[in-house]
């Protein structure tokens, strides 16, 4: 056996195994340490922006994960053709598989990040417990043997005590977790969590652990050097959380003391320090207010690294790469300092209102504000990119650093406000409105807080005030300027000559169910607008992109205004709306999508059918469960009835819009 030292070298060829925001940001950095970036990509990539970014690009296969992404074949031949000495997995993909690690070692690749061996030790939710176990690392009481019988299972879970969680054992992202709360129910959950963790990760393994109850989420930022020296960046509090998926990231922690911070990080190198770890990893921990548990490793950068390295002025991927180049890391664990505080926001094309159901397209506006001291963007996609089905739904993220945990969050707030994307639908107003309410800003939050909440955060838009309506009507005329060369409703409008008279035009816009008139008054003379007999005088100037400086009887504000057809989305300081223009001319068409069918939302495989033909059903009773983008989507009846038929079986390859199932409305 080589000595693991012996596997990490100075290189200059770097291939990056992965795609979007995290294949951007390895590239980054790498470029930043003068090395030379291969990306690679699927045939759905072709033009995206890891590609562009890097100085080489290997097409590796389709848009199907496993033959591209996830084909270990294909990317140890990518590395070869373009000289790459050495391979960063990125997150998700094959980051944690021990498999991808060996083979790049086998073929004289470096591997940046454990070696498999390692991966094996710690990867494994199921192994890693039972090494924490022996290194005296607090657990969650729970069951992570071999044996997956059903009869062992129910005892395991009875001798835990309900409520359980299962979880896959190759788990992540939270795929294939189920809270039972009964013993009636374990059955169930333990095949439906089996048949996700086949599907996302190949093995069904499963583990049984006590469900700590309303529980937060603590986890330390670790990294070994090939000499030996193991260090703990601090800790991140990832607690708000939806299907125990990560959505706000904090660093560091606001509800440990000075004392419960030494003790998890302590822990942290402990457990780390059982496997001699080399590289970047994660400790994950769930407190119940009073204790910490390990609940698993992650042996592999995470997406939540940017917090850490704000609040401490490292550059992981730097890190990750001077250990690689087998240098030994350059600060000691006294040198590491805690500055300040940070948080993260997860942008997903995703949407709320939906249940969070993913949304796929082209995006047409992609307007993210400015980089600047305490605000970081990091984006996989630019405007024009097509977000795929294939992969991951998180397009970027928001992070920003203050001196206190409060100024943080008033700074993401405005970075979140100031993004504008188009096109899909984001998770973008839900996360302001998370991070502006009032329990976050008061760490008063455990897990399940999302969930409990969720009506507040998803509520709908507050209504129009004037100020969206003026802004309406001046991204039409900057419209129809920008169309035809010249201000619309300037004066000299056309043959140049002065107009005489006053002139009006009316503009009708609808919100919802509310209608709203406004009258546009110009010609001769200063212009205004009249709304509900008001009249405010009105002048608007645009620049070559979104935003509109309005006048308003000489108050002037900045507005964001953008239109698709006869849809105006407007972004003003009262919020964004959403308003649909009543073209006087134009012919509005209706959508007249039957009511009483159940379509598929996105393309997606039919992965269980949940009621039978004939049944009366319930509003809200599930149907059947389609796989979409990795997730299961249970899809629910609209109103009562009866289940008139099911035009789908399981297996079923499915595309956007098609027909699953037909309910007869209740008489
Ligand atoms: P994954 O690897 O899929 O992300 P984790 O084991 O990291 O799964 O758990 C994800 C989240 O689920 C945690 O952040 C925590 O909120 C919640 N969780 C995990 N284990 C428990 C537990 N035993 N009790 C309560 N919540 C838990």
């Amino acid at each position: 056996m080589t000595e693991p030292h012996s596997l990490y070298r100075r290189f200059r060829t770097l291939l990056i195994a992965n795609r979007g925001e995290i294949a951007c940001r390895v590239i980054r950095s790498a470029k930043a340490m003068g090395l030379h970036t291969v990306a690679v990509y699927s045939e759905a990539d072709q033009d995206a922006l890891h590609v562009a970014m890097a100085d080489d690009a290997i097409l590796l296969g389709p848009a199907r994960a496993r033959d591209s992404y996830l084909n270990i074949d294909r990317i140890i031949a990518a590395a070869k053709a373009t000289g790459a000495e050495a391979v960063h997995p990125g997150y998700g993909f094959l980051s944690e598989s021990a498999e991808f690690a060996q083979r790049c070692a086998d073929a004289g690749l470096i591997f940046v990040g454990p070696t498999a061996a390692m991966i094996t030790a710690m990867g494994s939710k199921s192994g890693s417990k039972a090494l924490m176990e022996a290194a005296g690392v607090p657990l969650v009481p729970g069951y992570h043997g071999d044996a997956q019988d059903e009869t062992t299972l129910s005892n395991a879970a009875a001798k835990i005590g309900y409520p359980v969680l299962i979880k896959a054992s190759a788990g992540g992202g939270g795929r294939g977790m189920r809270i039972v709360r009964e013993a009636e129910q374990l059955q169930s959950s333990v095949v439906s969590a089996k048949r996700e963790a086949l599907a996302a990760f190949s093995d069904d393994k499963v583990l049984i652990e006590k469900y700590v109850d309303n529980p937060r989420h603590i986890e330390v930022q670790v990294i070994g050097d090939s000499h030996g020296n193991l260090l703990s960046l601090f800790e991140r509090e990832c607690t708000l959380q939806r299907r125990h998926q990560k959505v706000i990231e904090e660093a560091p922690s606001p509800t440990l003391s000075e004392a419960q911070r030494e003790a998890v990080c302590a822990a942290a190198r402990m457990a780390a320090g059982a496997v001699k770890y080399v590289g970047a990893g994660t400790i994950e921990f769930v407190s119940d207010g009073k204790d910490v548990f390990f609940i698993e490793m992650n042996t592999r950068l995470q997406v939540e690294h940017p917090v850490t390295e704000l609040i401490t002025g490292i550059d992981l991927v730097e890190w990750q790469l001077r250990v690689a180049f087998g240098e030994p890391l350059p600060l000691t664990q006294d040198q590491i300092r805690l500055n300040g505080h940070a948080i993260e926001a997860r942008v997903y094309a995703e949407n709320p209102a939906r249940n969070f159901m993913p949304s796929v397209g082209k995006i047409r506006t992609w307007r993210t504000p400015e980089e600047t001291h305490g605000l970081r963007i990091d984006a996989g996609y630019r405007q024009g990119d097509v977000v795929s089905p294939n992969y991951d739904a998180m397009l970027a993220k928001v992070i920003a650093w203050a001196p206190t945990r409060g100024a943080a969050i008033e700074r993401l707030h405005r970075g979140l406000d100031d993004t504008d994307v188009r096109g899909i639908v984001t998770n973008i107003p839900f996360l302001s409105a998370l991070v502006t309410h009032r329990n976050v800003r008061d760490n008063d939050i455990d897990t399940g807080f999302i969930e409990r909440e969720l009506t507040a955060l998803t509520s709908q838009q507050t209504t129009v005030s004037s100020l969206e309506l003026c802004a309406a009507v001046s991204a039409i005329l900057r419209d129809e300027a920008r169309s035809i060369g010249q201000d619309a409703f300037s004066p000299w409008r056309a043959s140049g000559w002065a107009q005489v008279s006053r002139r009006t035009r009316v503009f009708a816009f609808r919100q919802g169910q509310a209608e709203h008139k406004v009258t546009l008054q110009y010609g001769r003379g200063p212009s205004s607008i009249l709304i509900d007999g008001r009249e405010i005088g009105f002048a608007y100037s645009s620049g070559n992109d979104a935003t509109i400086s309005l006048d308003l009887h000489g108050a002037k504000t900045q507005i964001v205004a953008i239109i698709e057809g006869h849809e105006l989305y407007i972004r003003t300081r009262n919020g964004r709306f959403d308003l649909h223009w009543i073209d006087p001319f134009g012919v509005d068409e209706e959508d007249h999508a039957g009511e009483d069918r159940i379509v598929a939302p996105l393309p997606g495989t039919v992965v269980a059918l949940l009621a039978e033909v004939g049944a009366t059903i319930e509003k809200g009773a599930p149907i059947l469960t389609l796989e979409v983008m990795k997730m299961e989507q249970t899809l629910r009846a609209p109103f009562d009835g009866v289940l008139k038929a099911l035009k789908c079986k399981v297996g079923d390859i499915v595309q956007e819009g098609a027909e699953l199932a037909e309910i007869e409305p209740k008489a």
